[in-house]
């Protein structure tokens, strides 16, 4: 017993075997390999079909697609932990960024597009990714500027996207794009499937400050023919797909950074208990010892929060503004104790903590993105004074 126990009373047995065929496959799989595949930029593709024998694409989905129905929350919350135990947010993002790319298919393609293009995804042999980023802004949604024009049964894109995670290895992009040039705001925009070897896409890669075995990429759409049957939802109704999206995705992104913060304090503690200054261990001098209990209680609270936040996802009567308000609260309390634990963790490690290898310092790396991506923290506290009635 360490005190950052999950709390026994929302878990059954099967999430419990979920977990540790989830881990099973972490250490097998990814942990081994995680700082070669840091240092080269990329993993095997092999590794999505891999991870979806451990149900990991299915999270969510229908069974009649090869997913795992009922599979709520606290799945997606033992999945992020488990996937952070290898200490790599780049292969993390890029396994699970189908659980942002792929709900917009699963809920507003039609039938026979949603029945050829899911299995492949859950099955792991097709990858997808969600292209919403513009360079002139990803915060402000309502303002993409990337054009669909509609001539006879096709859409023709124009435009531009940057950031998109999995961009490069995509076989399928869901793209927001604008439909009517002349509506105001957030009126206008749709979604649509776009297979990603399409003629008329360019890919750039990026370099980043973290998540380097993640592919992040630069799109450019000129002239791509997109079938009319591959609109997700109706046509200028998109902002209600993509608002659909960001619960989920939000919860996960905290439950990830509460992932990556219990790494992180795992890795000092095991330090602090071992490394000797001063004829004592580390743990031994008060300071030390502070700063582990001040990463526990963090750690403690945030835990303590996602749980509470997971439960009432899954209750109907629930559901609403508070709802909204309380996983956005989850991503902004998260994401801070990720950045606090990283902190501490290679302030601890001291020289060692600065050198590659160690999770601290990858993980340090990759504090930023957590805060940034998926609604930056400015974001997620204006929704949450939007959701308060302020
Ligand atoms: C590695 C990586 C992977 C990503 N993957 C994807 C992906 O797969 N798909 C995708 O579509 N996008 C992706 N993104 C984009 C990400 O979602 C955006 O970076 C994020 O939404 C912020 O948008 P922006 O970078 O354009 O910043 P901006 O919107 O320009 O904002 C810049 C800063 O200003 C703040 N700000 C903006 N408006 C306000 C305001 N009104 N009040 C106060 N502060 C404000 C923001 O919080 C931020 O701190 C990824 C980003 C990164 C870094």
């Amino acid at each position: 017993m360490d005190g950052l126990s999950l709390n026994p009373i929302y878990y059954t047995s099967e999430h419990r075997a979920f977990a540790d065929s989830v881990k099973r496959f972490v250490e097998k799989e990814i942990s081994p390999y995680v700082n070669e595949w840091d240092e080269a930029g990329s993993f095997p593709r092999e590794l999505y079909q891999k991870a979806a024998n451990v149900g990991l694409m299915g999270l969510g989905y229908d069974d009649e697609h090869g997913g795992i129905p009922d599979s709520d929350a606290f799945y997606v919350m033992l999945a992020a932990i488990e996937m952070a135990k290898a200490g790599s947010g780049g292969v993390h993002i890029s396994l699970m960024i189908h659980s942002i790319g792929t709900p917009p298919i699963h809920h507003f393609a039609r039938p026979e597009i949603r029945d050829e293009v899911m299995p492949q995804i859950i099955a792991g042999e097709k990858i997808s990714a969600l292209a919403i980023t513009e360079p002139s802004g990803g915060s402000d949604v309502a303002a993409i500027k990337t054009k669909a024009v509609r001539e006879r049964d096709h859409y023709i894109l124009n435009g531009e996207k940057t950031f998109i995670t999995s961009g490069i290895r995509a076989d399928y992009y869901t793209v927001a794009v604008k439909t009517d040039q002349n509506a105001q705001g957030a009126k206008g925009i749709s979604m649509l499937l776009v297979d990603a070897h399409s003629e008329g896409i360019t890919k750039s890669p990026l370099q980043k400050m973290g998540w380097w075995a993640s592919d992040t990429a630069h799109l450019h759409f000129d002239n791509v023919k997109v079938p009319v049957s591959h609109l997700l939802g109706e046509e200028n109704a998109g902002f209600k797909v993509i608002m659909n999206n960001f619960n989920m995705e939000r919860f996960w992104l905290a439950a990830m950074a509460y992932g990556y913060a219990l790494v992180c304090y795992e890795e000092a503690l095991d330090w602090a208990k071992q490394r000797q200054t001063f004829g004592k261990r580390l743990v031994d001098h008060q300071v030390v010892r502070h700063k582990l209990v001040d990463m526990a209680t963090q750690l403690t609270t945030t835990r303590a929060l996602l749980e509470d936040t997971a439960y009432r996802m899954g209750q109907k009567e629930l559901q609403g503004a508070d709802l909204i308000a309380q996983i956005s609260m989850s991503k902004n309390i998260a994401t801070c104790t990720m950045q606090f634990c990283a902190d501490a963790a290679v302030q601890t490690l001291g020289g060692m903590g600065f050198m590659r290898g160690t999770k601290s310092e990858r993980i340090y790396r990759e504090v930023k993105v957590n805060m940034i991506g998926g609604g930056a923290e400015e974001i997620m506290k204006d929704l949450i004074s939007k959701q308060l009635g302020y």
